[in-house]
């Protein structure tokens, strides 16, 4: 259960202010057993920004992600979306877990890219970006189709349309499922370790279209990456993991050029 401590006051935020963060993280603790992944975590991320979490493996980085797609329950703390309640709300005196229904419409607001694709097998590349729209949101069959052809002509993949997506290569699949998640309209895109499982020769292509995402629309963005160059030119400010902590919080050029802590000076050591 959250740490009662907040005053209930603090729950009653809405999204009508642009002050209001998109995503925010109060005493986020999260265990798997005994271990303590995510220790009390304290981080916001403003509307519209481009946020790159780095650090070691096993730090928690992907452990944040799943949680804000409710892949995971929490331990501990609370997490807001715009404002909203996503995982437990103050009412009649006491934290109740927010009602799945109303998680539910929060978590729509909400779209994830995997290090594995994750799209649906024996489907065709249209029939996965069209699944959700239709199904989720309520789309017409055909207002859906309009979407996704936009939005395959956006990720490069027209011709592919009506393939299976078990006849794409890798760096194909993530572009469809990059599609996949723009098609539901997520006003924040969660993107973990995406060119981590593709071929080094096709990575620039991900990262090219993911950079027109980032240049030609306003959705907040946290992103788990190993490219360093490509965190660099996109995120507007990059956090340093270790341990479930934040230990450094800088400006890209900051972060990997003069960054002030032990740990991070030894990680990008390791990793630059
Ligand atoms: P990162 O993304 O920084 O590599 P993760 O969030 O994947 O780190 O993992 C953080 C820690 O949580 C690791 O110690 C990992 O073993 C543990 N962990 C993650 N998922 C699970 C799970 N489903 N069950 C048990 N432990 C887990």
């Amino acid at each position: 259960m959250p740490d009662p401590t907040h005053s209930a006051e603090s729950q009653t935020m809405t999204n009508t202010s642009g002050d209001v963060p998109a995503i925010e993280f109060r005493d986020v603790t999260k265990r798997f057993g005994d271990n303590v992944v995510l220790d009390g975590l304290n981080f916001s991320v403003p509307q519209g920004q481009r946020i790159t979490l780095i650090g070691p493996s096993g730090s928690g980085k992907t452990t944040i992600l799943r949680l804000l797609m409710t892949l995971e329950e929490l331990s501990g703390g609370l997490i807001l979306i715009d404002g909203d309640p996503y995982t437990h709300e103050y009412k009649g005196e006491k934290w109740v877990a927010v009602p799945e229904k109303r998680r539910r419409v929060v978590r729509n607001r909400v779209g994830m890219v995997f290090q594995q694709f994750n799209l649906f097998p024996n489907m065709t590349v249209l029939e996965n970006i069209i699944e959700s729209p239709v199904h989720v949101l309520g789309k017409s069959k055909a207002e859906a189709i309009a979407d996704a052809e936009r939005l395959l002509e956006k990720v490069g993949m027209s011709e592919k349309r009506d393939f299976n997506t078990n006849q794409l290569s890798g760096g194909q699949q993530q572009r469809v499922a990059i599609a996949r998640a723009l098609a539901m309209d997520p006003e924040i895109l969660l993107l973990d370790e995406v060119t981590s499982a593709l071929d080094p020769e096709i990575v620039a292509d991900v990262l090219d279209v993911l950079r027109e995402i980032a240049e030609t629309t306003d959705i907040t963005m946290l992103l788990v990456t190993h490219e360093m160059q490509f965190a660099r030119e996109v995120s507007d400010r990059v956090l340093m993991f270790d341990k479930g902590q934040i230990v450094e919080e800088a400006d890209p050029e900051t972060m990997f050029t003069n960054p002030s802590h032990e740990r991070t000076k030894e990680f990008l050591k390791a990793v630059l």
